[in-house]
């Protein structure tokens, strides 16, 4: 059976990147009818915060991803130290002392000589005396794998054949000296005994996957499958880091976006194939396959949800939003034709608010100098409300006989004059949902705009 696990740190909140694991992990592993884990990375106790458990969480919630367990990484550390002891019994784990600055210094040497910054094991000389000397001096070892340096190579669900040399990448430190385990030590230990069998995560990931893969040999488990997807960047091609901010989930749904239109896109984005509107998270993890994606970064860009969620929305039937239309004040009579009339002239869904208090509260005609005599006319043709799906017709006819106007210089003025606005839903289909027009308002004496107070024409009283 097919394991997958997406793995936040519960540092910040989710923003497109992870959520772009997160996403590839959940269609792997509904696509091989397995299992998907909600891990928190969370062994950093200060940088660790209930706060973003949360709101991770109720990310994952509003995108439908649902996962069928949860871990915490703070919970496992005997997990962690039994593994330890395991490697250093190996002769896999050494106590090493430098201080960062220590390290600093031998690095920015072998910079100097044109060699690459590789840690020199000066540690493994350490005998018992200089290790205890050490001690008493107050230094607190920290704990490295002692990584063979022969090539770690394996076919990645992406990228194809990778093949890296260990003896290019430091020995990792797996335990800190104030005895924080680390990530990579972490990770390893969980995904073997939670059985994970694909691990799809960032491209930066990748030299950490050829230590990974060494410790889980010395653990003697069985490396599961690795796919590392291109990392996204902003539409100029700058690091995605820049505006993590504006680029969070959450921000994103304060601004309007639909759960499916950020799934579908970042489900192709940086694929073979194009990005289609998908309805349901089912139907896109069946076109869905890790061996389509390249390796080359790629762009992401907020302003292509736009379009993506007013589709979305377009394409919804009533029965998908009769909860939400109620919770916006909708009236539960009106609101199938309403959300019929509406759906395809909104930009996001919040927008149903405004065709409401339109429709129930009437709007301040929109009219042009020019058309002002005309629209004065044309109210004085149109009867209060209700309306049925002819009073459209039969209005324009009559005002197009008493005024002589047609084609759109009858119809714009009208649709502005009830509306307000110069776009919207076909007339015929909103005037039956018309509770109110507001009359002309009187011009100033100057000529220039109305004086705001709005007398009512007709009185449809509902609301
Ligand atoms: N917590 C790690 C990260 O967010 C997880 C990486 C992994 O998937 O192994 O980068």
């Amino acid at each position: 059976m097919t394991v997958t696990r997406f793995a936040p740190s519960p540092t910040g909140h989710l923003h497109v990147g992870n959520l772009r694991t997160a996403l590839f992990n959940w269609l792997v592993a509904r696509k091989g009818g397995g299992r998907f884990i909600l891990r928190f990375d969370d062994t950093d106790p200060e940088r660790s915060k209930q706060e973003y458990v949360d709101s991770i969480r109720a990310d994952l919630d509003w995108l439908g991803l649902a996962w069928d367990r949860e871990e915490f990484q703070s919970r496992r550390l005997d997990r962690y130290a039994e593994a330890a002891d395991r490697l250093r019994a190996a002769g896999r784990l050494y106590e090493a002392f430098e201080t960062p600055a220590e390290l600093d210094l031998k690095r920015r040497k072998l910079l100097n000589m044109g060699r690459p910054p590789i840690y020199d094991r000066a540690a493994l000389k350490l005998t018992e005396e200089e290790k205890a000397a050490l001690r008493r001096e107050g230094r607190r070892g920290h704990w490295r794998f002692l990584l063979d340096r022969e090539r770690v190579e394996w076919q990645d669900g992406i990228l194809g054949p990778v093949s890296i040399d260990a003896a290019s990448v430091s020995d990792p430190v797996l335990i800190r000296g104030d005895g924080q385990v680390l990530y990579t030590l972490a990770s390893v230990v969980d995904d073997m005994e939670m059985g994970i069998t694909d691990v799809v995560r960032g491209a930066d990931h990748v030299t950490n996957t050829a230590t990974q893969i060494q410790i889980i040999r010395a653990l003697g488990g069985e490396p599961p499958r690795f796919a590392h997807h291109s990392l996204l960047t902003g539409p100029e091609g700058e690091a995605l880091s820049k505006r993590l901010g504006s680029l969070s989930i959450r921000e994103l749904r304060e601004a309007g976006v639909e759960p499916m239109a950020l799934l579908s896109l970042l489900a192709r984005l940086g694929s073979a194939k194009p990005v289609e509107l998908f309805s349901s998270l089912d139907e896109l993890a069946e076109g869905f396959d890790l061996a389509d994606f390249g390796a080359a970064p790629t762009r992401f860009n907020p302003a292509d949800l736009g379009p993506l969620t007013a589709r979305h929305l377009a394409s919804l039937p009533h029965d998908a939003v009769a909860g939400r239309l109620a919770a916006a004040g909708i009236p539960a009579d009106i609101a199938p034709a309403f959300w019929q009339a509406v759906r395809e002239n909104l930009t996001r869904f919040d927008d149903v608010a405004d065709w409401w208090r339109l429709l129930s509260e009437g709007a301040a005609p929109l009219v042009e100098e020019k058309d002002r005599e005309f629209v004065a006319e044309a109210l004085a043709l149109l009867p209060p409300p209700p309306y049925d799906a002819e009073s459209w017709k039969k209005w324009t006819a009559a005002v197009k006989e008493k005024t002589g106007r047609k084609g759109k210089a009858l119809f714009m003025p009208l649709r502005k004059a009830l509306t307000g606005r110069d776009h919207g839903p076909d007339m015929a289909v909103l005037m039956p949902l018309m509770r109110r027009v507001r009359a002309l308002e009187a011009p100033h004496a100057d000529g220039a705009e109305a004086d705001g107070t709005s007398a009512e024409r007709a009185a449809g009283k509902t609301g």
